[in-house]
């Protein structure tokens, strides 16, 4: 009779992650997932939200008369992304992609995927770009949209966004910024970077579950979505814009996140601050750049001045494999934490081309540096033996 197992729960490791996101979720938010479901076009939805999208604003950086306005999608940071690709070009304009590892290729294959004509530059993992560069790029291909990462997460490398966006803008173009592993991780004075769109997430510096993308928008581009044709649906940044101004999401939220993003914020704007939110993190990234720096044969992917404040790639020793970095995770997994060993299609490149292969510390959300520092000290004698068997080979 009881041929199907039943599920048991008990077998969920509860592991401390040390990933790129999802990360690490405070007792505090897990327990506001329980708190009561509402209507999401009730009264009890303007509870939730109207603090959620003050507080959005706050951690942006945006003033109050700042005509930049957050919308909340369903979905997920790509969502957003994708709304900026369908909704702010028409199909004979151009789109810039500018990128510097995978998520920028990600950026880039939205507009590829939704029939847009757009133009790659790219700058090679571990680089960030080079403003001469773009300023070239801009004037052969007059786009009408330029794509920025922020925060590359498959190298730890950010970007100067407020240039990058500086020169889109004098060449007439519109500037999309992909900051899904940074926004709630830094100070951002978004007013001063002035983008036309800035997307993230909830599962990286926000430290929540997924399951929201929140979009930055600028009136350029609320002016522009208006001229373009077939926006779609779930993709119309006009049919999110309109609903965010009546403090509402275009479709059904996640009632159980909606609670705790808007307890997140709470503790966010009001407990931690802002700003000792972003010198932690600040303090985090130099612990991760001492600990590598102990370390004989490892290196930081990312110059140091563009190091991320939110994760940190690291380059194993010469001889060492993806294999091998594969294996720490498990000797990880055995100590109760998840490492990070690399993004995938990077790591297949480097080992391809002889390359030393990275893995990555991520270092966001509401890690603590006394959880980092337990994590590091847990994970040096694990890097110190795979040196050792790379020294061997090579
Ligand atoms: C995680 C991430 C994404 C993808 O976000 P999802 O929320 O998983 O859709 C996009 N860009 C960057 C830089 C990321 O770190």
């Amino acid at each position: 009779m009881d041929a199907l197992p039943r599920l048991d729960t008990a077998d969920f490791a509860a592991l401390e992650l040390f990933i790129t996101g999802p990360t690490y979720i405070r007792p505090e938010v897990k327990r506001a997932a329980t708190l009561p479901e509402f209507g999401h076009r009730d009264a009890e939805a303007a509870k939730r939200f109207d603090p959620i999208f003050m507080h959005l604003r706050t951690v942006a950086g945006l003033p109050p008369d700042s005509a930049i306005q957050p919308a909340i999608l369903n979905g997920s940071g790509t969502n957003a992304m994708e709304c900026a690709v369908r909704s702010l070009v028409n199909d004979d304009e151009t789109i810039l992609a500018v990128t510097m590892g995978a998520f920028g290729a990600l950026f880039h294959k939205l507009a590829q995927v939704n029939g847009k004509r757009v133009v790659e530059l790219a700058f090679a993992p571990g680089e960030t770009v080079a403003m001469d560069r773009l300023a070239a790029a801009l004037k052969e291909h007059t786009p009408a949209l330029v794509l920025l990462t922020h925060n590359e997460t498959s190298t730890g490398v950010t970007s100067d966004i407020a240039q990058g966006v500086a020169l889109a803008h004098e060449h007439g173009a519109l500037a999309a910024v992909d900051g899904v592993s940074l926004f709630g991780g830094v100070a951002l004075e978004m007013a001063s970077i002035n983008p036309d769109f800035y997307a993230t997430a909830t599962q990286k510096c926000l430290a929540l579950p997924a399951g929201f993308g929140i979009a930055f928008v600028g009136p350029d581009a609320a002016a522009k979505a208006e001229r373009v044709e077939r926006r779609g649906y779930i993709t119309d940044l006009l049919a999110h814009l309109e609903k965010a101004a009546k403090g509402q999401t275009l479709t059904t939220p996640n009632t159980a996140l909606a609670n705790q993003l808007a307890v997140q914020l709470d503790h966010i704007v009001h407990e931690e601050g802002v700003a000792n939110r972003a010198a932690r993190h600040l303090a985090m990234r130099d612990m991760v750049a001492e600990f590598v720096a102990t370390l004989e044969g490892f290196d930081r992917l990312a110059p140091a001045a563009f190091a991320s404040p939110s994760l940190t790639a690291v380059q194993a020793p010469a001889g060492a494999s993806v294999a091998d970095l594969k294996a720490l995770k498990e000797t990880m997994r055995a100590k109760g934490f998840l490492f990070d060993p690399g993004y995938g299609k990077l790591n297949t490149a480097l080992e391809r081309e002889h390359k030393r292969p990275i893995f990555r510390i991520g270092h966001m959300g509401d890690v603590q540096p006394a959880m980092l520092e337990r994590y590091l000290e847990a994970l040096r004698p694990a890097l110190q033996a795979l040196a050792t068997t790379a020294a061997s080979r090579s």
